[in-house]
């Protein structure tokens, strides 16, 4: 079953700059719904586990030192093919590649701390959704 969720976090850069506000405005502004937020802070480890996939690889380490840095906001939203239309909202990955009036080419600072995840697959998302929420939480 399609689910048209997608799981995303305002990363510590951005929570900690004061930006989530503007960037959840930019959410609802796209037409997401929120289903779930959180406000939290990953231990190493839970980043570790949140980021298994890029294990390996130069910014692994560094990348789950940051996202354990601070405090993030967690949150599943709901939108017709709403992992495409969320990357789309967020840009490249690499600020200096974000599109024009993306997300992260807004207020992202740098490659790893670029202001917000988004994920990348539909299987990702409820994965990702999984890692932070109870089902009960989000289809209520
Ligand atoms: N990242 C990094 N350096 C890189 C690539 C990625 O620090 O060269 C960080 C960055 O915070 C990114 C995260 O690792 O958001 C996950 O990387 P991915 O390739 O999955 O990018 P995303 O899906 O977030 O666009
Ligand atoms: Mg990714």
């Amino acid at each position: 079953m399609k689910l048209d969720i997608t799981f995303t976090m305002i990363k510590p850069d951005a929570v900690a700059e004061g930006n989530a506000g503007a960037i959840l405005k930019m959410i609802e502004a796209a037409d997401f719904k929120v289903l779930a937020l959180k406000l939290t802070r990953l231990t190493p480890g839970q980043a570790a586990k949140f980021y298994e996939v890029h294990k390996g690889k130069p910014f692994y380490e560094s990348l789950c030192e940051y996202m354990s840095s601070g405090k993030i906001i967690a949150m599943i939203l709901s939108k017709k093919d709403a992992v495409k239309e969320y990357r789309q909202l967020i840009g490249a990955t690499d600020p200096a590649k974000a599109e024009t009036g993306t997300i992260r080419k807004l207020y992202a600072r740098s490659i790893q701390a670029n202001a917000v995840h988004g994920s990348d697959s539909d299987e990702n998302a409820e994965i990702e959704a999984n890692f932070f929420f109870s089902s009960l939480e989000y289809f209520n």
